[in-house]
């Protein structure tokens, strides 16, 4: 049985005025409002993604709830430590800082919602940990066990962020933007100030159109292809609404003065070819009416390395292949399951690869 499965429904009248509490201690420390939903770039992370739970999972699934409980309990002034997505969300909260030092007033900021399928007493451990980490979590979502998708609905979710490869999909199928997060056993050191997010091109920010064309005849006649339909934009992939969000937070920065000092910088990091597929990428974003700070055309080329000396604090690929190559230099890779390429996930099947 999983974590996940124990917690019933019953439970959740019970968390439901835990979160209550628990967004009113949040508050008190911070007393920041909280920005209404239609305004912000709402981030939605799950506990086991920000945190490091492997401990606890384990002595679950071997000892099982009681005992699982017990031990979070007795461990409850111990702070968890920082998971995947820790840096991305410690590097929102710095883009916060400075917009609110340039719009006092604004709502559009990011809003970090932490979404648990845990008991009201684990929450306890969590709380402890955020303060612990000085982070600003402002909104705490304890679904006891059931699905969070209809709460992402109703925060209007930008992005969703778990380790549960069924709930991004989930998620992914309601049109939520989502990644499935995994435990890196490397971390390279990201920056404190800028954000960074980096892309992939066809079934991330676009659609899998061009992807179906690669996976079944091959590399060389999907460059011909996508030269021969340069002019024709590429439909929109599950990820273009999280990058058109953060274009509209990087306006805020250019509209004082700040294009060059922005802590936003975004990365297109594709297989594509700049000669050939690479111009209907850009004309595509162009008619999108959105910048990327910099395009990168790999021809085919692995992805690794590139990324290493980007050094994003995520960064989103559809396919595995991909995810795991970066993961295995340093960088915190998302998998987005999305697209034909679903159907061809495997470490082992290097023809994947594009
Ligand atoms: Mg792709």
């Amino acid at each position: 049985m999983k974590l996940s499965d124990f917690f019933s429904a019953s439970e959740n009248v019970f968390c439901f005025f835990f979160v209550h509490l628990c967004l009113s201690i949040v508050h008190l420390d911070f007393g920041f409002l909280q920005p209404k939903p239609e305004n912000a770039v709402t981030v939605a992370v799950s506990s086991r993604v920000l945190f490091r739970t492997e401990r606890e999972q384990k002595v679950f699934e071997q000892k099982g709830v009681e005992e699982y409980l017990r031990y979070q309990i007795e461990h409850e002034n111990e702070p968890f430590a920082p998971g995947p997505a820790f840096p991305f969300v410690k590097a929102l909260e710095a883009v916060n800082a400075r917009l609110r030092e340039l719009y006092p007033q604004s709502e559009e900021l990011f809003d970090i919602v932490l979404v648990t399928y845990n008991h009201a007493h684990v929450g306890i451990r969590l709380i402890n940990t955020i303060n612990h980490h000085n982070l600003f979590i402002e909104r705490f979502c304890m679904t006891g066990g059931s699905s969070p998708i209809g709460y992402l609905k109703a925060w209007q979710t930008n992005l969703y962020l778990s380790a549960d490869a069924n709930k991004v999909r989930e998620a992914l199928t309601e049109g939520i933007a989502a990644a499935t997060m995994f435990m890196p056993e490397k971390m390279t050191e990201v920056s404190k100030s800028q954000l960074r997010v980096a892309f992939d091109g066809d079934a991330v920010l676009f659609s899998d159109e061009s992807e179906r064309i690669f996976k079944a005849h091959g590399l060389d006649k999907f460059f011909e292809h996508e030269k021969e339909n340069e002019d024709r934009l590429l439909d929109h992939g599950p990820l273009k609404g999280f990058l058109e969000a953060l274009g509209k937070l990087q306006k805020k920065f250019y509209a004082k003065g700040q294009r060059l000092d922005c802590p936003i910088r975004t990365y297109l990091v594709t297989a594509r070819s700049a000669a050939s597929s690479g111009i209907r990428a850009l004309k595509t974003l162009r008619a999108w009416g959105l910048e990327i700070d910099e395009a990168l055309f790999l021809a085919g080329a692995p992805k690794g390395p590139m990324l290493e000396k980007i050094r994003p604090h995520i960064y989103f690929d559809d396919q595995m292949f991909h995810v795991e190559g970066a993961a295995e230099m340093g960088t915190i890779a998302a998998h987005v399951p999305y697209g034909i390429a679903q159907k061809h996930n495997s470490k082992h099947n290097t023809s994947a690869g594009k």
